[in-house]
């Protein structure tokens, strides 16, 4: 790594910009193939150490440009062998991006933006605000980050998700720039099937992803079942209300066998009762999708509670009787500050504890 201050970060580059900046400093177009694939799919960090490129290119190289990650500035580990890593972008923002090893994949829960505006009421990412939205190159510095700090080999199966901090479709340019590079061959090689993205039900933001036919799949956080429970918890329903969010969710062109996940986060005897299962069971009735039950994870800033396990399996159960498959999915790493919607960078300062 070059430590000097006036270096460019290579990461975030696409090939296209690869290939300019080889020509400004003279070189055949295949070099820039070479760096592209040094760069990401090798994930090779010393440009030192790219010894398939000639000496003078790499010297060339190395006096105006870096490879650079974001530093590492704790890493909380879970009793359930998750992990939460804070990692620190150039300019002192800070990010978290979670590490959940399964057993024969492993998935990488990836921040779009420090902090978030959408500002739903059970999240503590909200309470953050929205700093700012990351770039590419920021996008792609977490998996590189946290494959590094893991030992992760190239080639190993990986499954992305953007559930970390932020709202994906409100950064989208810089989320589908570096979603090119992650599902790339030869790029990172992470099939477009294992990548997903979640949204607050960003509606023209959508729109535009539905015309893309390099898109990654589709997650929509639903949370309740009617519009007036959705505009308390999520204010931007006020803006996108759930009955045209729903219709978006209708026009969306599905791949074969591929389904849109609604994700519901239970929050007891607010959003789960039988009543609201069985209208959640209306609104999606025929559409081609699946339900992540999320239980709510509590923390005592946010006024709501856990639904107990008992509604959880009845929530459940209804809707699976209405032919709609739902699952609950217990986020990983609840101890270290790690689960669904925890994030919202504990530990940064001395002082912090790590957990709720
Ligand atoms: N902004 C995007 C993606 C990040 S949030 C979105 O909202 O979809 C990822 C998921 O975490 C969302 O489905 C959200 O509903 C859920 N979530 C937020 N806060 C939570 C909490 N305290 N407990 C459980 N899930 C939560
Ligand atoms: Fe933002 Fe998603 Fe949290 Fe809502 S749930 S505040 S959209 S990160």
């Amino acid at each position: 790594m070059n430590a000097g201050i006036s270096s460019q970060n290579l990461v975030g580059l696409d090939r296209r910009e690869l290939e300019r900046l080889v020509q400004l400093l003279g070189k055949a177009p295949y070099r820039a193939r070479q760096l592209y694939h040094a760069l990401y799919y090798r994930r090779q960090e010393d440009l030192a150490a790219l010894t398939n490129l000639d000496r003078n290119f790499r010297a060339a190289l190395a006096a105006h440009y870096e490879i650079a990650y974001p530093d590492v500035q704790g890493e909380f580990i879970s009793k359930d062998n998750s992990a939460r890593f804070l990692l620190r972008l150039h300019d002192g923002a800070s990010v978290e991006t979670v590490y959940m090893p399964q057993e024969e994949r492993i998935t990488l829960c990836l921040s779009s933006q420090a902090g978030c505006a959408v500002d739903c009421r059970f999240c503590f990412t909200a309470l953050l605000g929205l700093q700012r939205n990351l770039s590419a190159g920021e996008i792609l510095g977490q998996v590189l980050a946290v494959t590094k700090a893991r030992a992760i080999p190239p080639g190993s199966r990986l499954n992305l998700v953007f559930m970390g901090m932020g709202e994906p479709l409100l950064n989208l340019t810089q989320v589908m720039k570096a979603i090119r590079i992650l599902a790339d061959p030869q790029g990172f090689g992470i099939p477009l099937r294992r990548i997903t993205i979640s949204t607050s039900g960003i509606i023209p933001r959508m729109r535009e992803l539905a015309r893309d036919p390099r898109r990654p799949k589709l997650a929509i956080s639903l949370n309740a079942s009617n519009e007036r429970q959705r505009t308390e918890l999520m204010p931007i329903n006020r803006k996108y209300p759930l009955s045209e969010l729903l219709r978006a969710c209708r026009a969306y062109p599905l791949r074969p066998r591929e389904l849109l996940t609604f994700e519901y986060v239970l929050l007891d005897g607010f959003n789960d009762t039988d009543a609201d299962a069985l209208r959640v069971g209306g609104l999606l009735r025929g559409m081609r999708a699946k339900v992540n039950l999320i239980p709510y994870n509590p923390g005592s800033e946010l006024p709501y509670r856990p639904s107990p396990l008992e509604r959880v399996l009845a929530f459940q159960q209804l809707l699976t009787e209405r032919n709609i498959p739902a699952y609950i999915r217990i986020s990983r790493g609840q101890d270290v500050g790690a689960a669904c919607g925890q994030l919202r960078l504990q530990g940064m300062r001395t002082g912090d504890s790590t957990t709720p």
